[in-house]
């Protein structure tokens, strides 16, 4: 297994928040906050929404950020009304996109398989894919943390059997703590993190980074990314305030 990168990751997905206008005024107001106050050791990446993308993909920041997509369709064209192609996230600037995450399965029905799926799209276009997993309140109470978090990772796997460990990343997102003010303890990080490296080393795979997401705030993520196992955060509310998010990216430098 290789070892995990040396670089955190503090992502930021903006869900359904922010269009064209807004993401440029977020920008402005990032790329000031890191002149102010650079973001010194973490890798920055922020999933604006669809219709922002390439207002974020055109701004100066992108010299310091990534850009993805928040989820893109399997098919690269086609009957597909509303949806978004991994070719057209290129097309726009992505470089990263989600899959899987929670609200993609739990809301709009993905399955393992349409999550396979669209990992393979990210492949096919180019993008590198950051698989979200995680188990919901019940699955932890009954004890399904592994088999849930098992299944999840291994029906990924197939379509990145040829995919580098820094070509794609992991999420690990428990549904408890998305948008509830509820944060994993860093214990319950480690263990679902060392518990994704497991799997990973059944299947003989090199471990990507692995990020926790899950209500990360300025005042818990320093505590988190420094948690063994946890190579990044991925931000939800908090990464809508360039304050903020500039405050969670800046919590892995030494002080
Ligand atoms: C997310 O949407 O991936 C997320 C972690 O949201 P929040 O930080 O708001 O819990």
């Amino acid at each position: 297994m290789t070892p995990p990168a040396t670089r955190p990751l503090v992502a930021g997905n903006w869900k359904m928040h922010k269009g064209p206008r807004e993401a440029s005024v977020f920008c402005d107001a990032f790329a000031a906050a890191l002149e102010a106050e650079p973001a010194g050791s973490a890798d920055l990446l922020l999933f604006p929404s669809a219709v922002a993308l390439g207002a974020v993909a055109r701004h100066p920041i992108v010299e310091r950020v990534g850009v993805g997509a928040q989820t893109v369709h399997p098919e690269p064209s086609g009957a597909f009304t509303g949806e978004l192609s991994a070719e057209m996230a290129v097309d726009a600037g992505a470089t990263w996109a989600l899959a899987g995450h929670s609200e993609r399965r739990h809301v709009f029905g993905e399955s393992d398989a349409d999550v396979a799926a669209r990992v393979r799209a990210c492949l096919r276009a180019g993008l590198r894919p950051m698989v979200c997993v995680g188990e919901t309140l019940e699955e932890r109470r009954r004890g399904h943390l592994e088999g849930v978090l098992r299944r999840q990772l291994e029906a990924v796997l197939p379509p990145l059997d040829d995919t580098a460990a820094d070509a794609w990343a992991i999420a690990y997102e428990p549904v408890w703590a998305i948008g509830t003010g509820e944060t994993a303890s860093p214990d319950d990080a480690r263990e679902a993190h060392l518990l994704l490296r497991r799997v990973l080393g059944d299947h003989g795979r090199a471990v990507p980074r692995i990020l926790y997401g899950g209500s990360v705030k300025p005042d818990n993520a320093g505590e988190l990314l420094a948690t063994e196992a946890v190579d990044g955060v991925l931000v939800g509310g908090a990464s809508l305030d360039p304050a903020s998010f500039r405050a969670i990216a800046g919590a892995s430098d030494p002080r």
